[in-house]
């Protein structure tokens, strides 16, 4: 199930593409839940361990980029898995949780978590967080943002400089459509939905009204000069594609 219009990839991965694959840890115990993860995320560009156990999970952190924690786990609570993961250095880490969001949100804080993700989730927003949070912590670490622009199609995006071209016309767009693109395009051709891109580019306790995004979706719309390259995804969020 390609969401592209590119070639599948290679069934043998030559070693260099292997070795620029994030390693991931899946800490998660129900078999149910880890075949199609691990399966899902493989296809997803990334190299997957498992640990079934909160013991195990120490065991296996070494060389890990981030760590997909659940945290009900059978031998100890996940959250004391966060806590000893958290003291061993700062590998990104994304809860997973069957609890409710606004336990989380404080939990989130107290563990040292970067963000957390309910289930049951689909793999296309957890693919989108994980790259989310894997580039915050390359700008933690380089301490600047990815040094590449993001080219997608005829668009071009360079995060570092805040700038936007399409074809060779840059684009002149304010900061919150600059950040409304950025966040769209960090997993092209996936559904983002409406609820986090207002907590994302705008304020993580914002719940007023959403014609703010609407606003902002119709004029970006406009400014890239292709109105299907943001589709709306009825009652659920909207889509980003140039290609
Ligand atoms: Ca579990």
């Amino acid at each position: 199930m390609n969401r592209t219009e590119e070639p599948a990839p290679k069934a043998s991965v030559d070693e260099t593409t292997a070795s620029n694959r994030p390693a991931l840890l899946v800490v998660e115990d129900e078999a149910a839940i880890v075949t199609p993860l691990v399966e899902g995320l493989e296809r997803s560009g990334f190299d997957v361990t498992v640990a079934r156990t909160g013991g195990e999970a120490l065991q296996k952190a070494d060389g890990i980029d981030l760590v997909l924690l659940d945290l009900g786990l059978p031998d100890v609570d996940g959250a004391d898995v966060c806590r000893a993961l958290r003291t061993r250095g700062d590998m990104p880490i994304i809860v997973l949780t069957a609890r409710g969001a606004e336990l989380e949100r404080v939990l989130l804080l107290e563990l040292g978590a970067d963000d957390y993700v309910v289930k049951p989730f689909g793999l296309r927003e957890l693919v989108a967080r994980v790259r989310a949070v894997l580039r915050r912590s390359v700008e933690r670490t380089q301490g600047g943002v990815d040094d590449q622009p993001q080219v997608i199609g005829p668009l071009r995006l360079d995060r570092r400089a805040r700038r936007v071209w399409v074809r060779d016309d840059e684009l002149a767009l304010t900061p919150k459509e600059f950040d409304l693109l950025a966040k769209l395009a960090e997993d092209t051709g996936a559904v983002v939905r409406r609820q986090r891109l207002i907590e994302e580019v705008w304020d993580e306790h914002w719940w007023g009204p959403t014609k703010t995004l609407d606003v902002h979706i119709a004029s970006l719309r406009k400014k890239l000069g292709d109105p299907r390259w943001i589709s709306t995804v009825r009652g659920v969020g909207y889509r980003f594609d140039p290609r």
